[in-house]
């Protein structure tokens, strides 16, 4: 693509302090770890930060250090990436699918009730395209009902709801680090947590269930190897050295696109702001209006490619897959109508000025030729 979809922002810095890795004796479990773990920390002001292979293992360990498996249910939202359903499901626990709330397109929290059972654990709020999902509506539920909450902020680190960092707020976040996201490490991601003790476990889950003993034959969980290592450490604390300045860039990124396509009454776009929030920019997606289909939109996302212009198709619901289709019946209206209807636009912190004329132009024409 002339125009990518999105791109990684890697400069000199980083280049050298994954250089820096390769001439020293630790390619995993090192200083860097430790190093890349007390920033997120600090940045996020959870005691704890545990850094992990994916955002999709750091997903996986919540749901498993929660003590959820076989028999469990945990809510999700279906619009989504989904690693968050595959997450439950390699716990052997269920993801039961809710809709999403029309503006942000997150979690409904007034849906969640509906979906309880005595077989629920735990709701897994995601916060979509980096908007924070309504934490306060989705904590009050879970702790009426003595259920856990997991935060997916793996589109979202820096994000804010009511002056907290998401991710901080139940009983577990998740940030992910592949290069399309925010802040990156190739591979990577993050679990923070105020909960200790539940540190502690995943830390252990982390790398094959040996305890913090230290002894490698002292094991007493199934674990996995979900270590992060050396060198995606470095990229992640030259990357969070610049975050402030990366949220920045992409607020005015979306500034500059509202600019450029307000007023258009075939698209709806997502909003700039939101009381008492802070939306940390991962994608700009736009909707068609009602009078497109799936097919309309789906003719528009070729004709963007085949001109060179990176766009996305995001979500395509997860109850609507092969692999989730026996998940029972969903009624989840607002999942299916966005999905019909999203496109994302190209989205990094490079993109010029030029490149956001020529996307917005071209989305246009090719809107008005559908
Ligand atoms: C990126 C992402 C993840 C994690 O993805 P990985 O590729 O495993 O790092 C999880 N959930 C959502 C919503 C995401 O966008």
């Amino acid at each position: 693509m002339r125009i990518p979809l999105s791109a990684p922002d890697i400069r000199e810095t980083d280049i050298e302090a994954v250089t820096g890795v390769l001439r020293s004796p630790h390619l995993s479990l090192g200083p860097k770890l430790e190093e890349f773990e007390n920033a997120i920390a600090k940045y996020a002001g959870t005691p704890n930060a545990i850094a992990v292979s994916s955002g999709t293992s750091g997903l996986h360990l919540c749901v498993r250090a929660l003590g959820i498996g076989e028999g469990d249910e945990v809510i999700v939202p279906s619009f989504t990436f989904i690693a968050v359903a595959n997450a439950v499901r390699h716990a052997n626990a269920t993801p039961v699918f809710v809709d999403i709330e029309p503006q942000a397109l997150n979690l409904d929290p007034s849906k969640v009730e509906a979906a309880i059972t005595s077989k629920t654990r735990a709701i897994l709020a995601v916060h979509t395209f980096g908007c924070p999902a309504d934490m306060s509506s989705i904590i009050e539920i879970a702790r009426a009902r003595g259920l856990h909450t997991i935060e997916d902020a793996c589109e979202a680190i820096g994000a804010e709801y009511d002056g907290r960092k998401v991710g901080t707020m139940g009983d577990a976040g998740v940030f992910a680090f592949y290069p399309n996201k925010q802040i990156t490490t190739g591979e990577g991601g993050a679990i923070v947590t105020r909960n200790s003790e539940l540190a502690v476990t995943m830390r252990a889950l982390r790398n094959q269930g040996r305890n913090s003993s230290g002894d490698w034959f002292d094991c007493s969980e199934l674990g996995y190897n979900y270590r992060l290592s050396e060198l995606s450490c470095a990229l992640g604390v030259e990357q969070l050295k610049r975050i402030d300045e990366v949220l920045d860039r992409r607020e005015a990124i979306a500034r500059e696109y509202e600019k450029r396509l307000s007023g258009n009454d075939s698209l709806q776009l997502p909003v700039l702001s939101l009381p008492r929030q802070r939306i940390s920019w991962f994608v700009y997606v736009v909707r068609l209006n009602s009078r497109f289909e799936r097919s309309h939109r789906d003719r528009i996302w070729e004709e963007m490619r085949s001109r060179g212009i990176g766009c996305g198709r995001y979500f395509a619901p997860i109850h609507l897959q092969p692999i989730y289709r026996n998940s029972g019946t969903v009624n989840l209206p607002h999942t299916e109508a966005t999905a019909d209807r999203v496109l994302a636009l190209p989205f990094f912190n490079r993109i010029t000025d030029a490149q956001i004329d020529e996307v917005c132009g071209t989305l246009v024409e090719i809107i008005g030729n559908v």
